[in-house]
Order: C-alpha cells, then sequence, then structure tokens
C-alpha cells in the first residue's frame, strides 16, 4: 500500500506511516478481504463504499494537517480515512448519517484503539458546530456544490477537502481555504467520482 502511494506520488511521511499502521482489511467486508490492499474503492454495509486508498491520501494530503490539529470529517462510512487521520492529527470527529455504519464504525475504532476519534451521527452537511472551528474538514461523499456551513467552521487558514459539482456522476475535489473571516480561496485538485452527500446543504435523498 505504501509503496503503491509512493509511486503515485504521496511524499509525506507521517501519512505513509499512518497508511503502513492502520491495517485496511480491519475496515472491508469479509468477501472483500483479498481485495483490501487494492488501490480501489470496495462496497461495505447499507450500499455505501470504502474509499480508494490513494484518493484518500490525496485528500488528507492536501490538507496539510498537523498533529496539534483538530479534524473534522463528514461521511464515517467504514471508518478507515478517520482511523489513518487519528494518527496524524491531535482530535478527529466523524460524522456518519446512516446509523448502523456510525455504530459500526464506531466499534470498530473503539477495538482497534483509535481513542482519538468521536464518531457522531448526523447530517454532515452541517458540520459540527459545538466542536468548531477545525484546522481541516475532509468530506468523503459528494455535494452539488461547497456548503457554507462547513466553509463558516473552518479557522483562518483552515482547509476544506470537498468533491463538488452538479453532476452525480462527475465532480471536482477541491480545497478550499479560509484566507479571513468571509474570504475563502478554492483550488482543483483532481477529477472524483464519488458517493453523494446527502441531506440539508447536499443533494435530495430522492434525487
Ligand atoms: N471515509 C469513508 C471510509 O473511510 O470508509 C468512506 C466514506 S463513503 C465514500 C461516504 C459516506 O458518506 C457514506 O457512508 C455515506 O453514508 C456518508 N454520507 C452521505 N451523506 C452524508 C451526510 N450528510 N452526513 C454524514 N455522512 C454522509
Amino acid at each position: 500500500m505504501v509503496s503503491l502511494l509512493r509511486q503515485r506520488g504521496i511524499q509525506n511521511p507521517a501519512l505513509l506511516q499512518a497508511f503502513s499502521d492502520v491495517p485496511r482489511e480491519q475496515f472491508v467486508l469479509p468477501e472483500q478481504l483479498s481485495s483490501a490492499y487494492a488501490d480501489s474503492a470496495l462496497p461495505i454495509e447499507c450500499g455505501q463504499t470504502i474509499s480508494q486508498p490513494f484518493i484518500v491520501a490525496l485528500m488528507i494530503d492536501a490538507a496539510r494537517i498537523n498533529p496539534e490539529d483538530h479534524v473534522l470529517e463528514v461521511g464515517t462510512g467504514s471508518g478507515y480515512a478517520a482511523a489513518i487521520l487519528s494518527r496524524i492529527a491531535r482530535r478527529v470527529i466523524s460524522l456518519e448519517r446512516i446509523p448502523e455504519l456510525a455504530d459500526l464504525a464506531q466499534n470498530r475504532l473503539q477495538a482497534g484503539g483509535y481513542d482519538n476519534v468521536e464518531v457522531k451521527c448526523c447530517d454532515g452537511t452541517l458540520g459540527w458546530p459545538q466542536a468548531a472551528p477545525y484546522q481541516a474538514i475532509l468530506v468523503a461523499a459528494a455535494a452539488p456544490e461547497v456548503p457554507r456551513t462547513l466553509c463558516d467552521q473552518l479557522t483562518i487558514g483552515g482547509r476544506l477537502i470537498i468533491p463538488a459539482g452538479p453532476d452525480p456522476n462527475h465532480q471536482q475535489l477541491l480545497c478550499v481555504t479560509r484566507t479571513g473571516p468571509q474570504q475563502f480561496k478554492e483550488k482543483i485538485l483532481d477529477q472524483v467520482r464519488f458517493v453523494p452527500l446527502i441531506g440539508e446543504a447536499g443533494w435530495d435523498e430522492e434525487d
């Protein structure tokens, strides 16, 4: 996994160490064990996916996370990205809208000793204002547009990494940096395809 990420240009030593420390096989379905270390998204419970490792690495790398940082993840899914984040940040709050996935991920993370991660079951398009601001927010599902609620929960200088765009089959992976109280700078990182971010500031469930 680590050499694969290196080959694809990921060089951040702390991030590569986190990928080496967190066993992806503990976050995939039993029938997917033989594919646990493939660089691809895989199906998980409730019709959702565990993201492709390279995309997880790209997003975390772009978020420029420091060991003292307080990080919000939207879209816990299996809990894998939250586990990786827990190895490089001080505290991670991860939001999941599907109660069954939130419970499964919370149990996995507890069993794995990832003690600085808290999973909350809620509509993550609204963020988690109780614990804001965050130095980094990572969104693992695709929004029709960048939710302003999430931008407002960043520290000044904080980074929001999010796939966004009006086409449900194709999005731009964006890095939005908060440069002032009401100022934001946007950069396109890649072209991606994610499952939809469903909620008040995302897609309607019926869509
Ligand atoms: N980071 C995950 C992992 O490591 O396994 C992969 C996340 S999966 C690609 C996207 C997740 O976002 C799904 O579990 C989905 O239920 C969740 N999701 C979609 N809309 C959401 C919302 N409004 N709030 C919280 N979670 C949401």
